[in-house]
């Protein structure tokens, strides 16, 4: 009986664990409000994104790889990452990508509460005001919600994103091909892939993500789609 009740317990715990993951932190769960994903399917049209940069060499890397291709596309970037390589932002934003606020620190319990959200929020804008750069899209680092969240994005007149990962094991590298193929299945017409330049806002190898960059791109371009940043492919450009 006593380890029926245990089992019961525990199931009831992860079941609460997982409605708690699907409110506050799925990338597709709207329970906080809108949340897009995903933008219209008209067109073949992808936005690829980056979290957690800039990070060197590899931010650099894609930006070589997608300037080379004609290729815009959005960066949510970490403030204390922007402080370290302000330049590579500068880079991005004169090259005509998009930069994105994506937190200060990315430490996970800053997002858990409305006065450290707020100070993410407050710190992570003046890491790009430094730069003269005023962000209007945010994807929360975890892609983690509160509901006091659109209240201060609306103070600082960010809109959220979200989008779809490309490969549930990115933070691990596997091969770039395996990455490219998943991200390949995934990619489907107003499709926001999301990568990763960096990793938690601190200096990670991330060559396969570029590698997995340079052999997805053909492969959408050899089947029609084009590429624009996430702000075009949501309407939400000025
Ligand atoms: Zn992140």
């Amino acid at each position: 009986m006593r380890k029926r009740a245990i089992a019961g317990t525990a199931a009831g715990a992860a079941g609460a664990v997982g409605a708690a993951y699907w409110f506050m932190m799925s990338p597709y769960s709207q329970a906080l409000g809108r949340f897009p994903y995903r933008g219209p399917a008209a067109e073949r049209t992808v936005a690829l994104t980056f979290d957690d940069g800039p990070n060197e060499p590899y931010t650099s890397q894609l930006a070589d790889y997608l300037d080379d291709q004609d290729i815009r596309a959005t960066f949510f970037q970490v403030g204390k990452a922007v402080q370290r390589h302000p330049d590579v932002t500068n880079r991005l934003v004169s090259t005509g990508h998009v930069v994105g606020l994506h937190g200060y620190t990315h430490e996970f319990t800053q997002y858990l509460r409305r006065r450290t959200l707020a100070d993410e929020l407050d710190r992570g804008m003046g890491a790009f005001a430094e730069l003269g750069i005023r962000p209007t899209l945010y994807r929360p680092p975890w892609l983690l919600r509160i509901p006091a969240l659109p209240g201060l994005l609306q103070e600082h007149g960010l809109d959220v994103v979200s989008g779809e990962f490309c490969h549930l094991l990115e933070v691990a590298q596997p091969s770039p091909q395996r990455m490219a193929a998943q991200a390949f299945r995934v990619a489907r017409p107003g499709s926001i892939v999301i990568f990763h330049d960096g990793w938690d806002g601190k200096s990670a190898d991330r060559a396969a993500t570029v590698e997995a960059v340079r052999l997805l791109v053909p492969r959408l371009r050899a089947q029609g789609y084009t590429f624009t940043t996430v702000d075009k492919l949501l309407g939400l450009a000025v």
